[in-house]
Order: C-alpha cells, then sequence, then structure tokens
C-alpha cells in the first residue's frame, strides 16, 4: 500500500456524487427529477401539496385509515389532518412496540399571505395588503410575477379553491418597486429595512368601472370580477385563507441541466423525496411511516404543525387497530423505540458567500445527503442534538446502502442558525437527526438544489425504512 493508499483511508472527505454514481444510476435520478418538477408545480401551498400526495397515495394502494378496522403486515394507509397536514404508514411485519421507523417533512414555505381585509384602492389602482409567513428577505418579493392560491369560504358555505397566475393564459400580480432614478432614501437603508413590509402590496387592478356615484370605481370593478368568477363579495376575504407566491415554474437550471431552480424547495424536495422513499417500500420489518406537516416555518405551532397531537393520536389509532387495543404502556414503547429522520433542508456553500461556512463541516451542491447531527444557534441551543449511536446507525445504514452523503452544520458558528422539526420530534423521547438536500439561494422565491443530491434524499429514506 502506497502512502496515499493509506492516507485515503485513514482520512475523511465527502464526495461527489456524479464521480461516483452508474449511467443507471444517473437516468433513475434524472426521471425522479422530471417528476419532482411536476410535483413542484403543482403544490405551490401546504393545502396543494396535501391533495398530490393524497393522489400520489391512492395510486400506490394506500387506504383512508378511517375505513380500515383492522391492520395487518403490508397493510398501507393515510389520514389527512384539516386538508395541510398528511400521514402515510406501511405496516410492518415486526411487533410494532419494538418502534417504528419516521420520515417526516414540511410542506408549509415562505410566502405572502393576504390579510384578512386586503382589498383597497389607491391612486387609480386596486391592490391587496399582506403578511409575510416565515423568514423572507423582503427585497426579493417586488417586481417578479406573483400567483394567488388559497380558499374562500363564501357565504353559502361553500369552499371555492383559488389558483390565478399558474396557466400560460392566466394574468398575474406583482409588487411595484421604486425606479433606482427616484431611489435615492431608499438605497441608503439597511437591507432589513429597504422595503418594509407594510409595503408588500399585490397590484390587483386599474380599470374603473360604475357611475359617479360610486367612490371607488376600481375596487368596485375588482369586487364585481370577484363576485362573477367565484361568487364571493369583499366581506368573504376575512375568513379566506389566500397565499401570494412566485408565478413561475419549476426549471432544471445549468447547460448540464444539473441543478432544479424552483420556489418552495424547502421543504418540498424531501416531502416528495419521502413520498417516493414509502412507496417504493416493500414488506417492511418495522413499520415505515412518512409525516408531512404545515406550519414548521413559523415554530411547527397550530394544528397542522409538529407539535400538534395529531401525530401521537394517529399512531395509537395504528396501534390499536393491529392490536386490538392501545395502552398508554403500549404507546410509550411504540415511541420509545421509534425512530425519526427529520427531512429538511440544509444550506449548502453558496460561491459568492463562502465567508459564512466553515467548510469542514458546511455542504456542497452535488455531494449527496446532508446529515446535521444538531442544528440551532448561539452554541447548539434549541436543537436536539442527535446521540453518537443514533448517528452511527444511520450513518451505517446509508453506507451498506452505497448512498453518498455528507454532514453540516448550519453556517459558521455564530453566524446565525435555524431550527427544524427534529426538536419536537426529540420531545416525544424518540431518537431523531435532521436530514436532507442542501439548497442554494433557501428561503428565496427560486431555490437551487442538485439534482444528485435530490436523488440521494430518496436513496436514503428508502435504506432508513428497509434497513433499520
Ligand atoms: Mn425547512
Ligand atoms: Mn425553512
Amino acid at each position: 500500500m502506497t502512502d496515499k493508499e493509506l492516507f485515503d483511508e485513514l482520512s475523511y472527505d465527502r464526495k461527489n456524487v456524479y464521480e461516483n454514481i452508474t449511467d443507471e444510476e444517473k437516468q433513475a435520478m434524472f426521471d425522479l427529477c422530471d417528476e419532482y418538477r411536476v410535483f413542484l408545480d403543482e403544490g405551490k401551498t401546504e393545502r396543494e401539496c396535501v391533495e398530490k400526495a393524497l393522489e400520489m397515495a391512492i395510486s400506490n394502494g394506500f387506504r383512508n385509515l378511517d375505513d380500515v378496522n383492522e391492520l395487518k403486515a403490508g397493510d398501507k394507509v393515510y389520514r389527512i389532518n384539516r386538508n395541510k397536514n398528511i400521514f402515510l404508514a406501511v405496516i410492518g411485519s415486526e411487533d410494532i412496540e419494538k418502534g417504528i421507523n419516521l420520515v417526516g417533512a414540511h410542506i408549509d414555505s415562505p410566502r405572502l399571505d393576504l390579510k384578512q381585509n386586503p382589498l383597497y384602492e389607491s391612486t387609480g389602482m386596486a391592490l391587496l395588503k399582506t403578511h409575510y409567513y416565515g423568514g423572507i428577505k423582503k427585497y426579493h418579493w417586488p417586481a417578479i410575477p406573483l400567483a394567488m392560491h388559497g380558499v374562500v369560504i363564501t357565504k353559502d358555505g361553500n369552499s371555492v379553491k383559488i389558483n390565478i397566475g399558474e396557466k400560460d393564459n392566466d394574468p398575474v400580480f406583482c409588487i411595484t418597486d421604486l425606479l433606482p432614478h427616484l431611489a435615492k432614501d431608499q438605497m441608503v437603508k439597511k437591507m432589513t429595512e429597504g422595503i418594509e413590509g407594510e409595503s408588500l402590496n399585490i397590484l390587483i387592478g386599474g380599470m374603473p368601472v360604475g357611475d359617479s356615484d360610486v367612490k371607488e370605481k376600481v375596487k368596485f370593478s375588482i369586487l364585481k370580477l370577484l363576485n362573477a368568477k367565484y361568487n364571493m363579495t369583499e366581506r368573504d376575504f376575512l375568513s379566506a385563507e389566500i397565499e401570494i407566491v412566485p408565478a413561475f415554474k419549476a426549471r432544471n437550471v445549468g447547460l448540464d441541466e444539473s441543478f432544479i431552480g424552483a420556489y418552495g424547495q424547502d421543504d418540498r424536495v424531501c416531502a416528495f423525496t419521502t413520498l417516493k422513499g414509502i412507496f417504493d417500500v416493500k414488506a417492511p420489518k418495522r413499520t415505515a411511516a412518512a409525516i408531512l406537516v404545515d406550519k414548521e416555518e413559523i415554530g411547527s405551532t397550530g394544528n397542522t404543525g409538529m407539535l400538534s397531537a395529531f401525530f401521537g393520536m394517529t399512531v395509537a389509532e395504528i396501534i390499536e387497530k393491529i392490536n386490538g387495543s392501545c395502552s398508554m404502556t403500549s404507546y410509550n414503547k411504540v415511541i420509545s423505540n421509534s425512530a425519526c429522520l427529520s427531512s429538511d433542508v440544509g444550506a449548502a456553500v453558496d460561491p459568492n458567500y463562502e465567508y459564512v461556512s466553515e467548510k469542514k463541516n458546511a455542504s456542497f451542491a452535488g455531494c449527496g445527503m446532508v446529515l446535521m447531527k444538531y442544528t440551532g444557534a448561539r452554541g447548539k441551543s434549541e436543537s436536539s442534538d442527535a446521540s453518537a449511536e443514533f448517528v452511527y446507525q444511520i450513518g451505517k445504514i446509508l453506507d451498506d446502502d452505497g448512498v453518498i452523503w455528507q454532514t453540516s452544520e448550519l453556517g459558521k458558528v455564530d453566524q446565525g442558525g435555524g431550527g427544524t422539526i427534529a426538536q419536537y420530534v426529540a420531545n416525544l423521547n424518540m431518537d431523531v437527526i435532521d436530514c436532507g438536500v442542501p439548497v442554494l439561494s433557501m428561503h428565496s422565491p427560486f431555490e437551487v438544489t442538485a439534482k444528485s443530491d435530490i436523488y440521494m434524499a430518496y436513496r436514503s429514506y428508502l435504506a432508513f425504512y428497509n434497513n433499520r
């Protein structure tokens, strides 16, 4: 053995996926990513992602847990919570008290929500007021085409779906920005203040209608159009949930098409690969489960977030339908023996901003799925910090299956930080580790991921389900 060979054996370095996969794997990667782009275009809100996941689950033989009285090995079930949160499971052959293998991803993404009373007229134009959701950089949102997605409950109780700006001949919306010629004051402001939350107003119309008695003629024209198309009145906005998202479609990026650029990849890239993973599980020993949650971007709160009792309640019902009953002791055993991959995106080293990363402990686009032992900020605060034993276990499963993976922290020490659902899963007394796809331009309207990492994330979830 030469010194070079010995050095390679003794030392560790990350690998590039493209240099280490076969042509067949590369083709499987491209095929998976073509399907993923469709998933992104059809699922731009948590509600739409749940609908899409349901459609995929049904075509893969999953049944509604409500319609099943008894469960046995091989059965595939799903449950939807309030149209924004879905749980799926493939029942294993082993005693469920030995634990389940859970993968959890989130399907909410940073965006602009319409305020409850949003419509107003100003300077001859009609606009909609918004309140941003999650961690956005506000300067990303003016001067790009925007689409409107959501649900309005009209006076008669009908639920009306809104989806405007996605079809080629649909109109889009936008937030206007100041021309550079008159931006003298704006341009010297701090970036956090250059665009203010209250100026993220959506242009929705500009054609006045009605006779001289109507004071707000442009607002009137928009109200008439909304009424004709959706049978809604201004009052119906009060209960509506309408989300403003980028109107563009997911695209291949780069001459070699090695990347995908799209809105909402945090964390739909992990939601999609988790779904593909659980659909490909065949006769698992341990019960395989997936949960796609809402509200991660605002702290996992609410009845559709990871902190909701929905997860535990669904697991208890599954235990009951397998064993005929579910005691507290039995439930506790299941949860304590379970393992979870909190599948969420990581921050890829950005060539334009290398200084925020410490490169020995950062993830690189193209170098595979990223395992994050801990997240947090200011001395790992609020991180669940996976144990050495669990990190070893997961790393071994991935290695044995030929998955290419890397590890990462979120940036340099004290550069910032962040959290995921992992800490809330850990609170249940379950082993959990964060892992997912490294992302460039995270939380922007056009996030970028490497296809190789998407493929390796899918392979990771499938290996975890099959082999843990
Ligand atoms: Mn995320
Ligand atoms: Mn996020």
